[in-house]
């Protein structure tokens, strides 16, 4: 066990990291914060700060060194700079960042355990797209196999887009045909040092732009019904991962079942609401788990959620929402609001 006053080290410095490491304060723990960028919105609020890049070897050592236990905030944090981590210090074990980095890989990691990803084929150079577009169908969605994240490297197709003038990147792609979905889920589980699994209730999400726009919780009568299918498979691939902390997995609702979208290896934007609407956050949860220590409960506490992403300019007015008595108001401290950059969130919390 990891006991309060030891430090935390977070790789990566967004978002995700700061609402990691203001739960970690809380319990008594010191995050140290490591980020190629200058300005890090964790480190704001972090103990200690290294600002170096992924492949700075030297200062990757001494924060290794001054660690107690490490995690990461962002699946793009490449691995091999990660290997000479000793084994059980950066939990989640980097294999789940690797299966999660390639979304080739992914999808016959999750296949092999029995999902359903939408239909793909791999796209290894620009030149094998048409065969992938023939044998799949349009509509789809070409995506760059790494480092895309929120609607970031994937272009629509459709059966009048001209392929040869598409500007893709010489890397390789996966060409997934459009699901035709009810709607989308995510299953946010939390994994103890232990093999104990808890299971947050499934938020209903809505994207726009493919960037997360809204979740809430009940979800549709739909959802639910395909929740525990989609469970049985995100605890399949957490046991398979031998993975500890909290785990995401993304999900279409289809008339035919719930259809794999993609996983994250980490806390998610979808179950931000958990801070206020659940008896423990799913940050709470992730450092208690890479901490060694007890679980706490996931169940819902409130009767009726709902969180709003705050993003670009839509942040610069965020303050009026506090009208409103029941809405929680969370900012990042970005300073630019840049389009698609997400500035901040709000939960509306209904009691029961
Ligand atoms: P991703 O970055 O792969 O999670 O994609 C972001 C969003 O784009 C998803 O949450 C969906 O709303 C949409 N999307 C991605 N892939 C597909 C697909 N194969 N079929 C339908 N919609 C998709």
């Amino acid at each position: 066990m990891i006991p309060p006053g030891s430090t935390i080290g977070i790789l990566g410095g967004g978002q995700l990291g700061r609402m990691m490491a203001i739960a970690a304060a809380q319990m008594g723990y010191r995050c140290h914060v490591y980020a190629p960028e200058q300005t890090s919105v964790a480190a704001q609020v972090s103990a200690e700060f290294t600002c170096a890049g992924w492949y700075d070897n030297r200062s990757m050592a001494k924060f290794v060194a001054a660690c107690d236990v490490i995690t990461f905030e962002f699946e793009n944090v490449p691995v091999d700079p990660l290997v000479n981590i000793p084994e059980g210090k950066l939990l989640p074990h980097p294999r789940a960042l690797e299966t999660a980095q390639d979304r080739v890989a992914e999808k016959e990691f999750v296949t092999e355990l029995g999902g359903q990803p939408a239909p793909y084929a791999p796209v290894a150079k620009p030149k094998d797209l048409p065969a992938a577009v023939e044998a799949i169908g349009t509509p789809g969605i070409l995506k760059t196999c790494r480092d895309g994240y929120d609607g970031k490297g994937q272009w629509r197709i459709n059966a009048d887009t001209d392929l040869s003038s598409l500007d893709l990147p010489d890397a390789p792609l996966v060409y997934e045909g459009f699901v035709d979905f009810e709607a989308e889920f995510s299953v946010i589980l939390v994994r103890g040092a232990d093999g104990e699994v808890r299971y947050y209730d499934s938020a209903e999400n809505v994207h726009d732009g493919g960037i997360l726009a809204l979740s809430s919780v009940p979800a549709s009568a739909l959802i639910q019904s395909q929740v525990p299918a989609a469970r049985k498979l995100a605890a399949a691939i957490a046991e398979k991962l031998d993975y500890v902390g909290v785990l995401t997995c993304e999900f279409f609702a289809t008339s035919d079942g719930p259809v794999f979208n993609e996983m994250a290896p980490r806390v998610h934007n979808s179950g931000h609401w958990t801070l206020e609407g659940a008896a423990t956050s799913q940050f709470a949860n992730h450092i208690r788990a890479i901490c060694g220590q007890p679980l706490g409960a996931t169940h819902t506490t409130a009767g009726k959620v709902e969180m709003l992403n705050l993003i670009g300019d839509k942040a610069d007015a965020a303050h009026n929402l506090l009208e409103d008595p029941l809405t929680h108001l969370h900012l990042y401290g970005k300073r630019e609001a840049r389009e698609g950059r997400k500035m901040g969130h709000a939960t509306r919390i209904e009691p029961r």
